[in-house]
């Protein structure tokens, strides 16, 4: 059994859904292959005012607004057991959005998804398990995955790698990496907020330590997030006392949640969260391309990583769209090595020499195929 498409994409997180979002708008077949559906996480997805600005462009900002997600515009940062340290506040910037959204991760992605629903040539196939990629000569041409028990092949002019801090397309391509697992894990938890939060619901508390954190984040309308930094490698065998001690330090630190906390009663109520860094060495190979974390993957303190992969999918859409006046210009790391790889190619290829040079010249001003474009990116033969 075979799927073709014109992009076929491995992991449908927010970088994927946002590029297949950019493609699929302007008509071309995107496949998605995504894993065994993850399952929720209790933490904090903060949508800064970059990512603000990113949804509204892909025109999501007011579908974001309608999950209930809290506004906030100051951190504050207070010294574990003593006083305030610092307060940031958005409220100084000169932005359209001076402010962050905070909602769960799976609010955001089922967003991605509902406006999915209106690009008929997107499609989505879950609890797909790849297998293999499939070469076509050097290049990559697709992959062979098992889809309800049945072995198929999806193949693409271009694949790409947005599966994860663990990517498995990014380890297919043989893409040398540097993958760092932080020393400090974080426990996430969601409580109902208390009435003590109710007269500054647009703050984010981050309460900090010696060797420790603790962030309370308001979340939804009416829920309080909280992450409590823990050494990675003993989160996975803390035994229920270890939550009970974790609930007392967390009230012993901020007593207005103490009540809150008791509804936290077991473990599945807490998410285990281990932060990794990811940096590949390059993000192009054989036909295929990593965006998001499969590519950079940075510490969850920056609160970034959703912005860079929705901007990830913004420059690689364009880059498969757009004119050469704009990849000429762009600042963006990853768009100015595909902009390397684009000239190279075309210096290769005679026939795009040819082309290019008469629409320099003006006497042939026809852009370039979706197809020579590929080909210019070196993603088609
Ligand atoms: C504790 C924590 C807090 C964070 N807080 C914030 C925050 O507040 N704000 C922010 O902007 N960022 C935050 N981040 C970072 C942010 O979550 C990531 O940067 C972002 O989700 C990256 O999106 P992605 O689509 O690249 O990857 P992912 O979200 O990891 O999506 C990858 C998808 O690929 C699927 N997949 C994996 N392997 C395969 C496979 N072999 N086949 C098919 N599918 C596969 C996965 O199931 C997943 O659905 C946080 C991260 C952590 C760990």
């Amino acid at each position: 059994m075979r799927n073709s498409s014109d992009v076929l994409i491995v992991g449908a997180g927010v970088a994927g859904l946002s590029l297949a979002l950019r493609l699929g708008a302007k008509g071309y077949r995107v496949s998605i292959l995504q894993g065994n559906e993850p399952p929720p996480v209790y933490r904090p997805e903060m949508i800064q005012p970059a990512g603000l600005q990113a949804m509204a462009e892909l025109g999501l900002f007011k579908s974001l607004e309608e999950v209930s997600a809290a506004l906030v515009q100051r951190f504050r940062f207070d010294r574990m057991g003593g006083g305030p340290l610092c307060q940031v506040d958005y409220r100084v910037l000169s932005h359209a959005t001076p402010y962050a959204l905070i909602t769960l991760p799976d609010r955001v992605q089922r967003l991605f998804e509902r406006s999915l629903d209106a690009c008929p040539t997107v499609r989505v196939h879950r609890n797909v398990r790849i297998t293999e990629l499939v070469r076509q000569g050097t290049q990559v041409a697709g992959v062979k995955a098992i889809e309800g028990g049945q072995e198929r092949e999806f193949s693409a002019c271009v694949t790409i790698g947005a599966d994860g801090c663990g990517s498995w397309v990014r380890g297919a391509l043989g893409i040398r990496s540097q993958v760092k697992r932080y020393r400090n894990g974080f426990l996430g938890m969601l409580v109902k907020r208390p009435p003590e939060f109710g007269d500054l619901p647009d703050q984010v508390r981050y309460y900090l330590g010696q060797g420790q954190i603790l962030g309370l984040f308001p979340c939804l309308a009416d829920r309080l997030c909280l992450l409590y930094m823990a050494p990675a490698d003993r989160i996975p065998t803390m035994g229920q006392e270890g939550l009970e001690r974790v609930k007392q330090h967390i009230a012993r630190v901020e007593p207005s949640i103490g009540d809150a906390l008791r509804t936290i009663a077991s473990w599945e109520q807490v998410s285990r969260l281990v932060p990794m860094r990811v940096r590949a060495a390059k993000w192009v190979a054989d036909g295929a391309a990593l965006i998001g974390d499969a590519a950079h993957a940075c510490h969850p303190h920056v609160a970034q990583g959703t912005f860079q992969a929705m901007e990830d999918g913004k420059a690689l859409a364009e880059v498969l769209e757009d004119e050469y006046v704009w990849l000429w210009e762009n600042g963006n790391p990853l768009v100015v090595r595909l902009r390397d790889r684009i000239f190279r190619n075309i210096g290769d290829r005679p026939h795009l020499l040819q082309k290019v040079a008469a629409t320099e010249a003006g006497i042939d001003p026809s852009p370039l195929t979706f197809a020579e474009r590929l080909q210019a990116l070196g993603l088609c033969a």
